[in-house]
């Protein structure tokens, strides 16, 4: 039988709700055999997480979600197989954990200039401390009855262009690449048709994606629709990127995406995981 593979997912390491521990068991229980975890612009989950698979038999994928601008756009790249202690992406995430603890404090100042108080608190006791992301800020703000739902608070407060929405510059796409590459790892374009891009713009970002040495492109997401999926497999054999599949599963809360519960690849598609098996025989060799 082929494995399943889910190669997008979330920790309490970053804005997810269940731990390493918790994520793996379920994904395990949900008959993943493949499971990266992939938080966003942190490693700190990776260890905890490979320490509960070993026990399990599920193979862990170290993976991170990369937060990048290109344009006026916020793009995620995922990187799999990374290698968590590599200096350079060391430094990077650094960087990145500062813009985005400093743009967690001003969600907070914007909201307070709109007569919510307390809310960079709030919203930190969602998280494990080091990384502060405006799905902690919508927890919060649906717990306080602010918002009806998750969704409600970005469409209010948090999304593009709303009063608590913060501009900034995250990774250069070039950088996040090069970081993931060099780290070892395979980078892929996240979620791809949730950008909204017009078909030009996403050309566009897949070259330069690809002429960085960007590797893949999340063809299957927990967030695409049917039409989305084959969309992006065509997009994905035009750019010659491989194709991976992930929930990007957050927590037991959202019942509409759950780990690895996701349709098979479109015929035509190079799986990204196609030469991994190869890849642990070499590395084990050296
Ligand atoms: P940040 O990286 O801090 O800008 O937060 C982005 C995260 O917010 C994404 O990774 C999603 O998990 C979450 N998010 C974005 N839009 C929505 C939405 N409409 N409803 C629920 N969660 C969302
Ligand atoms: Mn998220
Ligand atoms: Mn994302
Ligand atoms: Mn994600």
């Amino acid at each position: 039988m082929t494995p399943s593979y889910d190669l997008h997912s979330h920790s309490i390491a970053s804005d997810g709700t269940l731990t390493p521990e918790e994520l793996v068991k379920r994904a395990r229980s949900a008959g993943v055999d493949v499971l990266a975890l992939t938080d966003h612009d942190t490693v700190d989950g990776i260890s905890a997480a490979q320490q509960a698979a070993r026990h399990i038999g599920l193979q862990l994928v170290p993976g991170i979600e990369l937060s990048v601008s290109w344009g006026s756009h916020v793009i995620h790249v995922v990187g799999l197989n990374i290698n968590p202690d590599d200096a350079a992406l060391t430094t990077g995430l650094e960087g990145l954990l500062e813009f985005r603890q400093w743009r967690g404090e001003e969600i907070g100042r914007r909201l307070a200039k709109h007569n919510i108080a307390g809310a960079y608190e709030g919203a930190q006791t969602y998280t494990m401390g080091n990384v502060i992301s405006r799905t902690h800020y919508a927890r919060w703000l649906v717990a306080q009855g602010l918002a009806k739902d998750m969704n409600a608070a970005f469409k209010r407060y948090l999304g593009n262009g709303k009063c608590a929405y913060v501009k900034g510059e995250w990774a250069a796409l070039e950088d996040a690449v090069n970081w993931i590459t060099g780290a070892g790892g395979q980078a892929v374009i996240a979620h791809p048709a949730r950008y909204r891009l017009t078909a030009t713009r996403l050309r566009k970002l897949l070259a330069e994606f690809r002429e960085h040495g960007g590797a893949g492109l999340e063809v299957v997401s927990g967030s695409h629709s049917r039409d989305e999926m084959y969309h992006m497999a065509t997009q994905a054999r035009v750019f010659e990127l491989y194709a991976s599949a992930g929930s990007d599963y957050h927590g037991p809360e959202n019942p509409w995406v759950d780990l690895g519960r996701l349709p098979a690849l479109p015929t035509g598609c190079i799986p990204i995981w196609q030469d991994w098996g190869l890849k642990r025989v070499m590395s084990n060799e050296r």
